[in-house]
């Protein structure tokens, strides 16, 4: 894994989260009947598999302030969108033009010489 591109990681773990919320009828199907587990055993995986990656998606990191991107409070209470087209906690664009030039920016704006 390429742990330089931040724009890269978070289309690593949306894609994930996406493919396996729609890959559902199709892993179902692919265990059932190649190592013929029965859906009682399938479905519980699948959930807890998907809450795992659910996870891992939602708390992926703001590029620019650390925070949790999708994840924030809203005047105290926990506040959450998966769908957020910017940071809630700092702004950030969600398709700034590169997330690492902003932090560049940010980094030459806090040394004062
Ligand atoms: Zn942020």
């Amino acid at each position: 894994m390429e742990a330089g591109n931040p724009c890269q990681e978070y289309q690593r773990r949306k894609r994930w989260f996406w493919t396996f919320f729609f890959g559902f009828p199709v892993f179902t199907v692919i265990l059932n009947e190649s190592l013929g587990l029965p859906f009682s055993y399938i479905v519980p995986l699948y959930v807890v598999l998907h809450i795992a990656i659910g996870n891992w998606f939602a708390n992926f990191p703001c590029p620019r302030c650390g925070e949790p991107f999708h994840s924030g409070y809203w005047f105290n209470l926990p506040y959450h969108n998966d769908f957020a087209a910017k940071c809630v906690n700092c702004g950030l664009p969600k398709w700034a033009n590169d997330w690492t030039e902003k932090n560049e920016e940010k980094d030459k704006g806090d040394s004062v010489h």
